[in-house]
């Protein structure tokens, strides 16, 4: 059986994300989407929020193919993550060039540290190539409307968020 990891911060999920789940399940058995607990930048989502998030968003959008997606969360290495849970491949998005160069550096990284783990890079469908979770969150926060960038389960807690804040 085949499984690949998609490792992330995921703060929140787009359809960006949810795009790349899809296609790597066509490619892999199994997809483990590996949320990252304290990402570098301090995340707007607690990692329980998150997972619930991609979940909540998997089973109702990605319905055909949320039976073979599990969704966890993960802190320390990556190739570490992935062999603990049997993966063989790690996917990541790419979606500009500017992507590219820090994925680069990323992939040969853990190729060194766990050469028994590759990763596999999906092209972004081109009506997401402009998404990514920092630009969802400013927009959410200063009142625009994120309908179409991300998925029902996210604007809903964006929503709450606004209005607490
Ligand atoms: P990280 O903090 O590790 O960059 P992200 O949650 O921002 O985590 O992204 C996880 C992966 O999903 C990365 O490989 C990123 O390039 C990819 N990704 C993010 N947004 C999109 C998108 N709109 N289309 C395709 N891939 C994307």
């Amino acid at each position: 059986m085949s499984v690949a990891l998609y490792p992330g911060s995921f703060d929140p999920v787009t359809y960006g994300h949810l795009d790349i789940i899809e296609r790597a399940a066509r490619v892999f058995d199994r997809v483990v989407v590996a949320v990252l607990g304290n990402p570098r930048k301090a995340p707007l989502f607690g990692e329980e929020e998150r997972v619930a998030a991609i979940r909540e968003a998997v089973a109702t959008e990605c319905a055909p193919i949320a039976d073979r997606v599990e969704v966890a969360t993960f802190d320390g290495l990556t190739v570490e993550f992935a062999r603990r849970r049997g993966a063989d491949f790690i996917v990541r998005g790419l979606r500009a060039v500017s992507d590219f160069e820090s994925e680069l550096q990323m992939a040969h990284t853990n190729r060194k540290m766990g050469p028994d783990v590759d990763t596999v890079f999906f092209m972004t469908a081109l009506e997401h190539s402009y998404l990514s979770s920092s630009l969802v969150k400013e927009i959410a926060q200063l009142g625009g409307d994120v309908t179409g960038m991300v998925p029902a389960a996210v604007e809903r807690r964006l929503a709450a968020r606004a209005r607490s804040v």
